[in-house]
């Protein structure tokens, strides 16, 4: 299990449990109250100190300028939300927020939460990011829901109004990427038409061509290997010339 390589600052917390134990499946996004860098998000006492009843950590902090903090590793258990089972399978965000209600957000701040969403649900295999205004849904995952909310677990605002009411447009921004992510590259093309050139050379022939097929290897127009596998210009050309057909002196 690996982190993200958006990470712009690294700063473990010793507050978590290591590792997690359960696949990371769900989101959790926080909001900071209070605007920060990574850097001073990460610095905070509640984070840094370890205190196993009043200590926090999270996963990620994103800062008001965008910058993504690592506090606790994607392989352990950050505590974060409020609740241990959801923080066992949870990537917990910190974002950076304004102090008092809504708690808004930089459009920096946004910005790097949906990039980071991304990277976390591509390298976790998270095929979609699945919200609901039910907090029944977010915290019973009832529908594929895979985002659940401080609130959810706890008598917080957190993640504050604002971020509360983006949650579906940031989780389908993501899942847009995620889509568009699944477009084939021609390297990837490339590498399957290989294998099904592969696999057609492989086959044997086909019982209506069978008597042909030997005629041909006999009379040494082919050489009897992959009759099911494609024939270019060049390979027609020389079966052609073998059989006498082209005149010499090459026209
Ligand atoms: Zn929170």
């Amino acid at each position: 299990m690996s982190n993200s390589p958006l990470v712009t600052y690294t700063r473990l917390s010793p507050n978590c449990n290591k590792p997690r134990n359960h696949a990371i499946d769900t989101i959790t996004i926080h909001c900071t109250a209070g605007q920060g860098t990574a850097q001073s998000i990460l610095g905070l006492p509640s984070f840094t100190e370890h205190d196993p009843v009043n200590g926090y950590s999270c996963n990620y902090a994103v800062g008001k300028d965008g910058s993504i903090g690592l506090c606790v590793e994607e392989a352990n258990r950050s505590w974060c939300s409020s609740n241990r089972e959801n923080d066992h399978r949870a990537i917990t965000i910190e974002v950076s927020s304004e102090s008092v209600s809504p708690y808004k957000v930089t459009e920096q701040a946004l910005a790097a939460l949906i990039d980071l969403l991304t990277d976390i649900c591509k390298r976790n295999g998270i095929k979609r990011l699945v919200w609901s205004n039910n907090k029944s849904d977010r915290v019973n995952h009832r529908g594929g829901c895979n985002m659940t909310c401080h609130r959810d677990f706890a008598a917080k605002a957190c993640p504050g109004d604002y971020l509360y009411a983006l949650e579906g447009d940031i989780a389908a921004e993501v899942n847009k990427r995620l889509e568009e992510g699944e477009e084939v590259t021609q390297e990837q093309f490339n590498a399957m038409m290989e294998v099904y050139l592969t696999q057609q050379r492989s086959k044997e022939s086909s019982s209506w061509s069978q008597e042909a097929w030997e005629k041909a290897e006999a009379a040494g127009v082919f050489d009897g290997t992959a009759p099911q596998a494609p024939l270019s210009r060049e390979q027609a050309s020389l079966v052609l010339d073998r059989l006498g057909l082209l005149p010499e002196g090459g026209g």
